[in-house]
C-alpha cells in the first residue's frame, strides 16, 4: 500500500468524524499517541512500539486529510531518495 492509498483509506473511514472533531483536537490526539509511543520505547516493549507507531502515523494522516495535504507528495519532496542537506544517497552530514 502506498502512502496515498493509506491516506485515502483513513479518509474513507474517519474523515467525517475527523472534521467534526476539528484540527486542533486531532493534533492533540497525535500528541497523545506520541506520548504512548514514548512510554512503549521507555519500557522497550517491541510489540507496543510497533502498534503505537501505527497510531501516530494514522493520526498524522487524519490531520493531513483535514488540511487536504497530500502526505505522499510532501514526503517525496522532503525525502526524494538522497539527503537534501549534503546531497548524498547515504547521508554524510555531521551528526551534530
Ligand atoms: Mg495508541
Ligand atoms: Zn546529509
Amino acid at each position: 500500500m502506498e502512502i496515498r492509498e493509506f491516506q485515502e483509506m483513513i479518509g474513507r473511514i474517519y474523515e467525517r468524524r475527523d472534521r467534526e472533531r476539528g484540527k486542533e483536537k486531532t493534533m492533540l490526539w497525535i500528541v497523545e499517541e506520541v506520548g504512548e509511543l514514548s512510554q512503549a520505547v521507555r519500557k522497550d516493549n517491541l510489540r507496543n512500539i510497533g502498534e503505537e507507531m501505527a497510531d501516530v502515523f494514522a493520526w498524522l494522516v487524519s490531520l493531513a486529510n483535514l488540511y487536504n495535504i497530500d502526505l505522499e507528495n510532501e514526503v517525496k519532496k522532503k525525502y526524494p531518495g538522497y539527503c537534501l542537506r549534503c546531497g548524498k544517497a547515504v547521508c554524510e552530514c555531521d551528526t551534530s
